[in-house]
């Protein structure tokens, strides 16, 4: 290999180690906003259709906010997640910082989005975030924290392999389950029953913040019944799946469900 290629491997792989995690990996966005699309409403379909450009789906798009996403908005960072510390009692809007948090940025740009004198450009942009955002909010350790950023700083090893309790949480478990989107979406559907999609369908995004600290104690407080958050170089195994795969596949058909609800209230 040209030593020049060996060196930008080199590099990829060191920035791949500092820089944090943003998010569900992209599958996990992918599960969501299928579900989401498959609830739309033909007004809802129709209008965002409209707002995107030619061609695009809200599948396309849901992952723009961890990539370009950063480019156009150069500081849009900690708008996908807030740290709650886990013994705090629920979110409080003290924990999100003066440049906003997912909680803030979700009701800020469902906002925008429903607005029809804003800009056009401005509510495609409102409609790119607030996807990608009902869906990290609902990542329990993009809001569940022990002065970690999120775990991204508890060093694990997960199925053998070296990695960090946020990317377990983000990536990890949904590729060791396995399975492509359609699978997933498959795996998720029985989980849409009428009871699940009424109980899910009233609360605040703070409401949805509580559902994701409570998920991450159980996330952080491994093996059961410990009481302080699991030190670095924790090795986590089958067991550890049994636990979060359930909670894994909640929480995205919650984001789901709620996504849709968000869309369809918008484009009544
Ligand atoms: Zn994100």
């Amino acid at each position: 290999m040209p030593r020049v290629f060996r060196r930008l491997i080199a590099v990829a792989a060191i920035l791949s180690l500092v820089s944090p995690a943003h998010a569900w990996g992209p599958q996990g966005h992918r599960i969501s906003t299928r579900i989401a699309m498959a609830r739309l409403t033909p007004k809802a379909a129709g209008a965002i259709r409209e707002l995107l450009n030619p061609g695009d789906t809200l599948v396309d798009v849901c992952n723009w906010a961890d990539h370009e996403g950063h480019d156009v908005v150069p500081d849009s960072a900690p708008w996908h997640y807030v740290n709650v510390p886990l013994d705090a009692p629920r979110y409080s809007a003290k924990y999100c910082g003066e440049r906003g948090c997912v909680v803030s940025k979700i009701k800020e740009f469902r906002k925008i989005l429903a607005d029809p004198k804003a800009p056009r450009k401005e509510r495609q942009r409102a409609l790119l975030f607030l996807v990608h955002f009902v869906e990290d909010v609902h990542q329990p350790l993009h809001v569940g924290d022990n002065r970690d950023r999120g775990g991204n700083n508890t060093q694990v090893q997960f199925a053998g392999k070296g990695t960090n309790l946020h990317r377990v949480w983000d990536s990890d478990i949904l590729h060791h389950v396995g399975g492509n989107d359609n699978v997933w979406v498959q795996r998720l559907t029985p989980l849409l029953t009428p009871e699940h999609v009424k109980a899910w369908s009233s609360g605040s995004v703070e409401e949805w913040a509580d559902e994701s600290l409570i998920a991450a104690r159980k996330a952080y407080m491994w093996p059961p019944g410990s009481r302080t958050p699991m030190p670095s170089g924790t090795i986590l195994g089958n067991d550890y799946v049994r636990m979060a795969d359930p909670i894994v596949r909640e929480r995205l058909a919650q984001a789901g469900v709620r996504l849709a609800n968000e869309l369809n209230g918008i484009f009544k």
